[in-house]
């Protein structure tokens, strides 16, 4: 996620916060009170407010917004003093020195669960100040070292377990692959299959007149007995020359075997072949 610089969201481009070289580490905190989630465009318009009501604070004589980030709900990291600048919000001058300060847009009431999205805009903006700002590894709480509950449990928790980017949504369980439907076997049907023989002049590319035509020549191709480019769905006289080889395979002799499919053969070659037959 980028960073959305000071400029854009409407602060001066650079902080006149004193300048620091490098921290122990970056205390995490949270408003500490009544906030409401809101759609993102509000949301500059709220940093705005909160760097307004530190300027307006004479007390702390805020010369800008106290913390280095803040992040919203929806996992946008506003600039605030940025790198390289003191912080302001961590309590006292020696608290301030320690670490940097980074701001979770998160309630005392209404909003006060931490989003996945802000957990990684918190730790975009921990990893600028690590890498552009110097800030060492140690990450903590507003209430480390000092009389407060921020930045509230749900945050703490996350902070005292090293502030992790949040794990990438588990993957949906694999679905079981459907177990495959056992094949269907065919059906030839003795008195078709015998008309469709009878009948069938080698018509190559006109419609089948039986389905189960081609499933016999399958079988014979299957035997050796036929031309695979031949098996094409009509019984004709190569089927027929085919059909004989079958037969006499079967025992059957001279009219017997004349390549019209009598039930006897045709039931041997669907056993052997994994079709059944009727008639
Ligand atoms: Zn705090
Ligand atoms: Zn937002």
């Amino acid at each position: 996620m980028a960073i959305i610089r000071r400029s854009q969201w409407g602060a001066p481009a650079t902080s006149p916060a004193a300048y620091i070289g490098s921290t122990r580490g970056v205390k995490v905190h949270y408003l500490g009170t009544a906030y409401a989630s809101r759609p993102h465009e509000q949301c500059a318009a709220y940093v705005r407010q909160i760097r307004a009501s530190h300027l307006a604070n004479k007390k702390e004589g805020y010369v800008d917004v106290a913390y280095n980030y803040l992040v919203c709900e929806h996992g946008a990291t506003f600039e605030g003093r940025g790198v390289h600048k003191r912080t302001g919000a961590n309590g006292t001058l020696a608290l301030n020195l320690q670490d940097y300060a980074v701001c979770a847009l998160l309630g005392s009431s209404g909003l006060t669960k931490p989003s996945d999205a802000m957990l990684h805009g918190i730790r975009d903006a921990i990893e600028e100040l690590r890498e552009h700002g110097r800030a060492g590894t140690w990450v903590g709480g507003h209430r480390d070292g000092h009389a407060t509950t921020c930045p509230g449990d749900p945050l703490y928790d996350w902070v005292q377990r090293g502030a992790p980017r949040p794990a990438a949504e588990e993957p949906a369980e694999p679905k079981p692959a459907p177990s495959p439907k056992p094949p269907v076997k065919s059906v030839v049907d003795l008195s078709r299959l015998v008309a469709a023989a009878k009948a069938d002049p080698p018509k190559r590319g006109t419609p089948v007149s039986y389905y189960g035509v081609k499933t016999v020549e399958s079988a014979l191709v299957a035997e050796g007995l036929l031309a695979r480019e031949v098996a094409d769905g009509h019984f004709g006289t190569a089927t027929v020359r085919a059909y004989a080889a079958w037969q006499r395979r079967c025992g059957y002799k001279g009219p017997a075997a004349d390549g019209i499919p009598g039930a006897e053969s045709l039931k041997k070659l669907a056993a052997r072949r994994g079709f059944t037959t009727t008639h």
